[in-house]
């Protein structure tokens, strides 16, 4: 199905009820949260009701995006809502939500290891975040942007291409934030609150993660243990974007950080400068993502789950 016919369908089915529940992955980063909270919008003002339900609640970092204090953190979604829209997510697993099987199920994604598992699946992979998606479905339904739906869908565009800075950002994205600068979102306000607003405790964790840096011809990566991280006070939002600081090495082409889960395994959060694809890296393991941003988890011990993801990025899948 085309693009604009996808769109379509999922207005259509959008139409014909009118109780929805919207989620995301689990950890949601500012994609998953931004978009979820701006659909919800658009969805309110199409005279529906609608609610957000997130499994792990909003990370500190997006708790000033607008209507963030309404999401609802649960393990299940509640009876009484008649369709599910689950956005920048490839499966039901991954919301970490009970109770989603029997609804009606849309899917809004934009992973090039995005999975059609719902009844209506919008997958567009050259859509650079999912906002942008969510942004068109409010275009295409006639909803007015207000500066509320603005700032959660320029928060989940920035967050989304590294700042305007990861391969895919184009002319088009620049097009997208300018519409959504003139509807009221404020640059450097959206900035300020994500990247100048950190906490104490993943600086900390980050120090003890820089301990531990390794690089291996062009690939850099480090770690943090369940101990460093209870030494630093620090939770699993804390390690969001921490790899980051290894790719912004020079002559690092691939980033890589541990993460010591409860039950033995790693968690692990991969990046790229644009030559190797680590979306498929992140798929031999049963992860996915996109071609310069990826995850998935590893059995350990440690240096047995690093040996494997560092030996897919050194030898495994370039950018076509
Ligand atoms: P992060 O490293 O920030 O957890 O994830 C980077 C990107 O990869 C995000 O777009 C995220 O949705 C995706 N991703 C992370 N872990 C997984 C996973 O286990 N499965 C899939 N399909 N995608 C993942």
């Amino acid at each position: 199905m085309r693009n604009n016919d996808m769109l379509e369908d999922v207005l259509r089915q959008i139409g014909q009820r009118e109780r929805f529940v919207l989620t995301s992955h689990a950890r949601p980063d500012g994609d998953a949260v931004g978009s979820a909270l701006a659909c919800c919008q658009v969805l309110r003002a199409m005279g529906k009701h609608a609610d957000v339900i997130l499994h792990d609640g909003v990370p500190r970092i997006y708790r000033s995006l607008p209507f963030a204090d309404q999401v609802v953190q649960a393990d299940r979604v509640k009876d009484g809502y008649e369709a599910a829209i689950i956005l920048e997510c490839d499966s039901i697993h991954r919301t970490r939500l009970e109770g989603l099987e029997d609804r009606f199920l849309i899917s809004i994604d934009h992973h090039v290891s995005g999975r059609p598992f719902a009844h209506v699946n919008w997958i567009d992979p050259h859509a650079v975040a999912t906002a942008e998606m969510v942004f068109r479905l409010a275009r295409e339904a006639d909803v007015k942007f207000s500066p509320e739906i603005a700032t959660c869908l320029y928060t989940a565009l920035m967050t989304d291409t590294g700042s305007f800075m990861f391969q895919g950002t184009n002319e088009n994205t620049f097009a997208l934030a300018r519409e959504l600068v003139l509807a009221g979102a404020d640059p450097a306000l959206c900035a300020r609150s994500i990247y100048f607003a950190h906490s104490i405790a993943k600086l900390r964790l980050l120090g003890e993660a820089l301990r531990n840096l390794s690089i291996e011809g062009h690939i850099g990566y480090f770690w943090v243990t369940k101990k460093q991280m209870e030494r630093c006070d620090a939770r699993e939002e804390d390690c969001e974007g921490l790899v980051n600081y290894v790719l912004s090495i020079g002559g690092v082409e691939a980033a890589a950080f541990f993460r010591e889960l409860e039950n033995g395994r790693y968690r692990v959060s991969l990046r790229s400068k644009g030559k190797i694809d680590v979306a498929r890296v992140a798929e031999c393991f049963g992860g996915g993502g996109h071609e310069c941003a990826s995850g998935c988890s590893v059995d350990g011990p440690l240096a047995h789950s690093v040996r494997q993801v560092i030996m897919q990025l050194r030898h495994g899948p370039s950018v076509q």
